[in-house]
């Protein structure tokens, strides 16, 4: 039977950048995805440019899209626009998580795609996993296991099917828009909080090379609320041309953040950690991967579980995420709140904590110590 120190389920985010860290730290890994790659994944894939230490690497411009997005305008809900600079990386995730998967080859890592967990269960302080590989089952040993299996993760759901609600509390939805853009500006993300738009977080347009990204996400009716975003935009901003394409991710994922448990540790999605106040989930995906790879290393060395590490490394991140999760609930409760909370004073502030943040405080910091932006 073959036999891993770490078996990474998930060829997404952090399953790369969790096999990537743990290979290179000598530990022999196996990243598997169920998906033949290059796999979609319904993503508007920006991100700060702190994300390069995240994952570890530079990324090529080859893997970035030909348009660069440096600015961003925000509307409020009173239709208050604040215009501001923020360098971001804009890549398309298909051929993004490729190049991921073939980083972590690089480090060492064994990887499969075509290969889906379908089981496991504890053998001494590790596991036995039962794994569909090109149609055929095998079972494979592992001392560690790192769930990277995103929003609808197997792992987690076996441990918890209490997480995972009967059916999703709504979609976020991307239409992918081609023609004439208008009063678009191809270098900026445009943020838009109106709750009539998305009652859970600001809806966005930007560029992707040839393509115009239109999307929202709703918790009632998000395919009709994206089309009505789609004629504001219309009219706002003078766009015409068509929808070439539609793409939707619907979780029944609870809120809460669940870390794992003993030598089984869970990152990203699949831990709970996407963030609807900062309105991004990559880079806690791969800060959470590249932590939970350390506490395998300690593990290993100290013969303790991964968890008594991965807890006290994650503890700033998961009260990051409780204090984000309460302030959105509460801003989005009613107009007046959010129209509150982005009054242009409020986004001025923010603003400049972003800026401290991501020039001042994590350039100071080491890498598993960076703060998630926006604060
Ligand atoms: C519409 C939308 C827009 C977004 N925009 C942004 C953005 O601009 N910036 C940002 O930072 N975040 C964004 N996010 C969030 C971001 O996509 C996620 O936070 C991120 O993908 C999480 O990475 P992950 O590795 O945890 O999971 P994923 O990227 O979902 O990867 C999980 C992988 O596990 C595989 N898998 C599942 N089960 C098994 C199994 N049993 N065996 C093997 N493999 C398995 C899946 O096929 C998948 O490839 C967006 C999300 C949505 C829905």
């Amino acid at each position: 039977m073959e036999k891993y120190d770490v078996l990474a389920v998930g060829g997404g985010i952090a399953g790369s950048v969790g096999a990537k860290l743990a290979a290179r730290k000598n530990l022999d890994t196996l990243l598997i995805e169920k998906k033949e790659v290059p796999r979609h994944k319904t993503c508007s894939g920006i991100q700060f440019p702190y994300f390069e230490d995240l994952i570890g690497s530079d990324i090529p411009e080859s893997e970035l899209c030909d348009n660069e997005l440096f600015k961003v305008e925000m509307v409020s809900p009173d239709d208050e626009v604040l215009n501001g600079k923020m360098q971001m990386l804009n890549f398309w995730r298909k051929p993004f998580d490729h190049w991921l998967n073939k980083e972590a080859e690089k480090a060492g890592a064994v990887f499969k795609d075509e290969t889906e967990m379908l089981d496991f269960k504890k053998y001494n302080s590790g596991f036995k996993v039962q794994l569909d590989e090109d149609g055929k089952e095998k079972e494979v040993k592992t001392k560690y296991l790192l769930g990277a299996d995103g929003g609808y993760s197997p792992i987690r759901r076996k441990l918890r099917p209490q997480d995972f609600k009967d059916k999703s509390e709504g979609a976020a939805i991307n239409l992918y828009f081609k023609g004439d853009s208008g009063q678009l500006d191809p270098n900026t993300l445009y943020m838009i909080h109106k709750k009539k738009y998305s009652d859970w977080m600001f809806s966005w347009v930007y560029k992707k090379d040839d393509d115009w990204i239109i999307g929202t996400g709703a918790k009632e009716a998000p395919m009709e609320t994206c089309m009505k975003f789609y004629e504001y935009i219309q009219e706002q901003y003078g766009i015409e041309g068509k929808i070439v394409d539609k793409k939707g991710f619907a979780s029944e994922q609870a809120e809460n953040v669940y870390l794992g448990k003993e030598n089984l540790l869970m990152t990203g999605d699949a831990a709970g950690l996407v963030d609807l106040y900062r309105g991004v989930g990559m880079d806690a995906a791969a800060l959470s991967a590249r932590l939970a790879a350390k506490s395998f290393k300690k593990a290993e060395k100290s013969g303790k579980p991964a968890m008594n590490y991965y807890q006290k490394y994650m503890k700033r991140i998961v009260k990051q995420k409780r204090k984000h999760d309460k302030i959105q609930k509460k801003r989005y409760e009613s107009d007046e709140r959010l129209k509150k909370s982005l009054s242009k004073t409020n986004m001025m502030k923010d603003g400049l904590k972003l800026l401290f943040y991501s020039k001042v405080v994590n350039k100071l910091l080491p890498t598993d110590r960076m703060i998630l932006l926006p604060p």
